[in-house]
């Protein structure tokens, strides 16, 4: 890698594969499925509002097995790489996540400079009662949540606000938008037009804010790395048409400490 002189930014995105070393399955493999009675629902039937409200519980009981597998899953060697990456650029660096696994947070990552675009599974919103900062899910449901398991009476409570009112996941559902208040939606993508690289890792392509990330960066020809463990990626497609792109396949644990101390030679 060419050193690269003055003031440059590097944007990251992130997405489940930086987690899959860490145990969280992402949505493909047969892990991410949820059944509810003798029905197999796939994570983006269940991951929306929809779904939440004609079976809040069911959803419920998902996303607190899902906080357990999260909350008792360690980050691995590249969330650890980029935070040696943040502290060395500081605020010329951003990280936009689409993990809700608050991995990168736990290892170090700053609140400031991670952009968490879908949500923290850690967290709660009342909505529908007009509160927009997401509290911390009570500590009082356990993490140690058995696969399958439906969230009892007593337990729901802790989830219903004073007023009675349900609260729901923080997360961005398929059948939902982004904004800047919640998602960081402007911010990102004012990250993405001052970015002089893009680094990719652990992503499909199949959510949106990210992939306009990709496409703004992409169209300005700029350095743009894409590391995936199968080549079988939007990501993967638009470096390999991109003069300035460059993919790297195999496991993010492995990639992204070599492609940080790169980084932090050529910054
Ligand atoms: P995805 O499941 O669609 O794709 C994961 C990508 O990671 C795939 O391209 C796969 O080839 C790659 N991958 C798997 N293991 C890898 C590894 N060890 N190293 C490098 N790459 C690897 O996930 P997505 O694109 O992030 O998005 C789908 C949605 O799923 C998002 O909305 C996200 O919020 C949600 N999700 C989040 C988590 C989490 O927080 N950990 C887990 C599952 C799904």
């Amino acid at each position: 890698m060419q050193a690269m002189e003055g003031e440059q930014r590097v944007v990251v995105v992130s997405g489940a594969g930086i987690s899959a070393e860490s145990g969280i399955p992402t949505f493909r493999g047969v892990e991410g499925y949820w059944q509810v009675g003798s029905k197999n629902y796939h994570p983006h039937e269940l991951a929306t509002l929809s779904a939440f409200r004609r079976q809040p519980r069911e959803v419920w009981s998902w996303y607190l097995y899902r906080r357990g597998v999260c909350l008792r899953a360690e980050p691995n060697a590249a969330h650890h790489a980029l935070v040696r990456l943040e502290q060395h650029l500081n605020e010329r660096f951003t990280l936009v996540t689409q993990n809700v696994d608050g991995l990168h947070g736990r290892a170090g990552a700053s609140r400031e400079q991670t952009y968490e675009v879908h949500g923290n599974i850690r967290f709660m919103r009342f909505d529908d009662v007009g509160e927009l900062d997401p509290r911390l899910i009570p500590e009082e449901l356990s993490t140690d949540w058995a696969r399958g398991r439906q969230v009892h009476d007593d337990e729901i409570n802790y989830l219903r606000h004073a007023c009675g009112v349900l609260g729901r996941p923080h997360v961005l559902w398929f059948d939902e938008y982004y904004d800047e208040t919640r998602f960081r939606y402007d911010s990102t993508l004012r990250a993405a037009e001052a970015a002089d690289l893009l680094l990719v890792v652990g992503s499909s392509g199949t959510t949106n804010l990210p992939v306009q990330v990709a496409e703004r960066v992409s169209e300005r020809n700029i350095p743009f790395i894409v590391v995936n463990k199968d080549v079988d990626s939007y990501f993967v497609d638009l470096a390999q048409h991109s003069q300035t792109g460059a993919v790297l396949i195999g496991n993010a644990s492995e990639w992204i400490p070599v492609v940080v101390d790169q980084l932090i030679k050529a910054m």
